[in-house]
């Protein structure tokens, strides 16, 4: 019973921290939370989780990497984020309209990790990202790559879907405002997976991660650096469903085997092959 309430802690202490947080982003008075306070408090937080029960382990797949000893279980370090993540409401009008928040999904050790733009009907309905149609493309991508899907691990720039005006349908771009407000979530996610190899997916992951909004054209098929972490800029699934040209899909799969390339990855002749 003491051990339950105990390891409950930490993550009720993260909402109240996330909470808190917010509160002081908004420039509101009470209640007061200070820096230091909130960093005593975060002490006592990594107090708390030494003593907690580690969560269930996940299989390692294809692609992963065993996390080496000592080093802390990269689950678990993401949840308090995932639990800030859920009650935010940094931006009120995405807190309003969103049915939930979509953090990211995958294995965490993975060597592999896509950034896509924000959820879409689909993600917000189901919390997980790249669930709807571009999501299944994604998804075929991934395993032509040699994958599963729950190898790799996935996010999004925004984690709240765009509000869109009432009765209309589709999505919009996140706004700067919006994209500035939630990248720190995505940066703290990265600096916990450290991948490998990091996949920017459209216009809207690369201004996340580079900070420029360029033309994709140019952009696309060669390797960039987000913080020393190695960086492949490809199209959206999504343009592909727009743009069904085999040789459209042939430049994503191209930008795709370069990433198997620096992975070490061995690519069958087949594979070396597809939308030739
Ligand atoms: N498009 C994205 O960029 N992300 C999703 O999660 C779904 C569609």
């Amino acid at each position: 019973m003491v051990t339950d309430v105990v390891s409950e802690f930490p993550s009720a202490l993260d909402l109240v921290m996330g909470a808190l947080e917010q509160i002081r982003d908004r420039g509101e008075k009470l209640p007061r939370a200070s820096r230091t306070s909130l960093a005593e408090l975060r002490q006592v937080r990594s107090a708390l989780s030494i003593t907690a029960p580690p969560p269930a382990r996940q299989s390692l797949g294809v692609g992963t990497r065993q996390p080496p000893r000592g080093v802390a279980d990269k689950t678990a370090l993401l949840e308090p984020i995932r639990a800030r993540v859920a009650v935010c409401i940094k931006c009120p009008h995405l807190a309003r309209t969103r049915t939930q928040t979509v953090f990211g999904v995958g294995n965490p050790n993975s060597e592999l990790m896509f950034i896509g733009e924000a959820p879409g009907a689909d993600e917000d309905a189901q919390g997980e990202p790249f669930v709807g149609r571009a999501g299944q493309l994604l998804t075929k991508i991934i395993e032509t790559m040699g994958f599963k899907r729950a190898d790799v691990y996935i996010a999004n720039v925004l984690k709240c879907r765009p509000d869109m005006p009432p009765g209309s349908s589709g999505n919009r771009p996140p706004t700067p405002v919006e994209m500035q407000t939630c990248l720190p979530y995505l940066a703290e996610q990265i600096g916990i997976i450290q991948p490998k190899v990091l996949i920017a997916l459209g216009a809207t992951a690369v201004e996340g991660l580079l900070g420029t909004r360029g033309v994709m054209r140019e952009l696309r098929g060669r390797w960039h650096s987000h913080q020393d972490t190695p960086l492949m800029i490809t199209y959206h699934p999504s343009y592909l469903l727009r743009n069904q040209a085999p040789s459209e899909k042939r430049k994503v799969w191209e930008d795709m085997l370069q990433v198997l390339e620096r992975l070490g990855r061995p690519i069958t002749e087949k594979q070396r092959n597809y939308f030739r």
